[in-house]
């Protein structure tokens, strides 16, 4: 197998992918030597069997507005691999949305998912339906119309859909009221759901303390301790805001914080109370992050990321490509000594190739966001077995999970020099199972 030579083939199939293209060439390149290993590999041909998704669904979604009007969106799942187990992934709702994001969305949890250690396969779905303005009863509409197509295609041991962009508690129990009426079975359908309703604890907080965790573990082999870093944090949505709450409880620093019409900057740092005020204003207002500096009065800037502020460590938060070559060497000169991303995809292949360049410690979102998708594992087992776990016990599953796959991109990405390339290190480790499963399962 060589890497370019499917990437290039991958683009003559399926052309105008950009962000597909760009998510399976970065795991081609880092799995080509171990999968040239494998004479029966190539056999099976497996490489094009785990690039091209098990199937695509694509639907219309149809629902009206408060004041009566029509509107019609598209609906999509991608169910990518169930080598593992049963798909698995969350569901974006934002304007951008289209075949070539989820896909590369559905490619990546894949290998995230393997990594877990739990057993769940990958896929990803979404709209590009966009909620801002929505009022919750348009919000429900919606919901209810996606799942009244979606239905069909979903189940606790087919496909377990959750959150992402767009979609969170409030989405999910909309979408598991609909899909429950519908097939008139209670069951653990989607993960991320309310409490009372059979949610798991730590799940909403899940992805962001799982990337500090992430973050900490790649401190820890350089002996660098976190207090008093001051981080440059982007998104304000849930994966930035659990992030912030953990890195303040271990003494670290956030001073940033975006949406997409700008970002803040609070040189005296985000403390306790102003999160309070910003998962208030996100969740409860739905309102943008500049009225945190209306609010706090500090520095705004519009239309723009916060890569060129100083800081120590960098965590995107946001969305996919929000850093960039140029954004890159930016944090490498301002003296960024880590990356740890809790968006998917959030680097450019420029920007990862300057924080490698640099030897910086640097971890892809497979690796660092996957606490997320564990905690939904663990919801999905708490839903199974009919019972709830405390904080406590999720809380140390979550750490060990995190731990575990620190020690897996060591394992599989240190370098002759020592560099750890936790790129490397997390797509062969996720490869290497699913490889596994799919020899064993045969050509299907
Ligand atoms: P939310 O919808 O809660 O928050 C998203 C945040 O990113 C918002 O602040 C949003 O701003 C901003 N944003 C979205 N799109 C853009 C854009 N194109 N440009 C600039 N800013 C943008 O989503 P999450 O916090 O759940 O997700 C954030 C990232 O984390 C995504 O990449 C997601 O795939 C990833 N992720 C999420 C997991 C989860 O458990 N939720 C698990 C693993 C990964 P605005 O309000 O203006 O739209």
């Amino acid at each position: 197998m060589k890497a370019i030579e499917v990437l290039e083939d991958l683009k003559r199939r399926f052309p105008h992918e950009q962000e597909y293209h760009q998510a399976v060439f970065e795991v081609l390149e880092s799995i080509e030597e171990v999968y040239n290993q494998h004479p029966e590999f190539e056999k099976a041909n497996l490489i094009e069997r785990l690039c091209i998704p098990d199937r695509i669904f694509s639907f219309r979604v149809t629902w009206v507005d408060d004041k009566g009007n029509t509107h019609t969106n598209m609906g999509y799942r991608i169910q990518h691999c169930n080598a593992i187990g049963p798909y698995k992934g969350g569901v974006r709702f934002h304007s951008s949305v289209s075949p070539s994001i989820l896909k590369f969305l559905a490619f990546e949890q894949t290998f995230k998912n393997s990594l877990t250690t739990l057993p769940m396969g990958g896929a990803k779905g979404g709209s590009d339906f966009n909620p801002k303005g929505k009022s919750a009863t348009e919000v429900m509409r919606f919901c209810q119309a996606f799942i009244s197509e979606l239905w069909r295609h979903i189940g606790p041991d087919t496909d377990v859909p959750a959150g992402d962009i767009g979609v969170g508690g409030r989405e999910v129990g909309y979408m598991f009221g609909m899909y429950k009426k519908l097939t008139r079975e209670f069951t653990g359908t989607f993960t991320g759901k309310g409490l009372t309703f059979g949610g798991s604890l730590i799940r909403p907080e899940a992805t962001g303390y799982g990337n500090v965790y992430f973050l900490l573990e790649m401190l820890k082999t350089k002996g660098i301790d976190i207090k008093g870093k001051r981080c440059l944090v982007s998104g304000s949505g849930n994966v930035a805001q659990y992030t912030c709450e953990k890195l303040i409880e271990m003494g670290a620093i956030p001073v940033t914080l975006s949406d997409s019409n700008g970002y803040i900057y609070d040189p005296e740092g985000i403390t306790t109370e102003k999160l309070e005020y910003v998962k208030e204003l996100k969740e409860l207002y739905r309102g943008r992050i500049s009225e945190y500096a209306e609010t706090y009065g500090c520095k705004y800037v519009a239309n723009a990321r916060p890569w060129g502020e100083k800081g120590d460590i960098a965590l995107p938060c946001a969305t996919q490509n929000e850093i960039n070559g140029e954004e890159a060497k930016a944090l490498v000169a301002n003296g960024v000594i880590a990356i740890s991303e809790g968006a998917n995809m959030p680097s450019t292949p420029e920007a990862i190739e300057v924080f490698q360049q640099a030897k910086l410690l640097y971890a892809p979102g497979k690796a660092s966001n996957a606490g997320g998708v564990s905690v939904s594992g663990l919801e999905m087992t708490q839903n199974s077995e009919r019972i709830s776990w405390s904080t406590e016990e999720v809380d140390s599953k979550l750490k060990w999970i995190m731990q575990n796959i620190h020690e897996n991109c060591v394992k599989y990405g240190t370098e002759a020099d020592g560099y750890v390339n936790y790129v490397k290190g997390a797509n062969i480790a996720g490869f290497i199972k699913v490889a596994r499963a799919m020899m064993s399962q045969g050509i299907i």
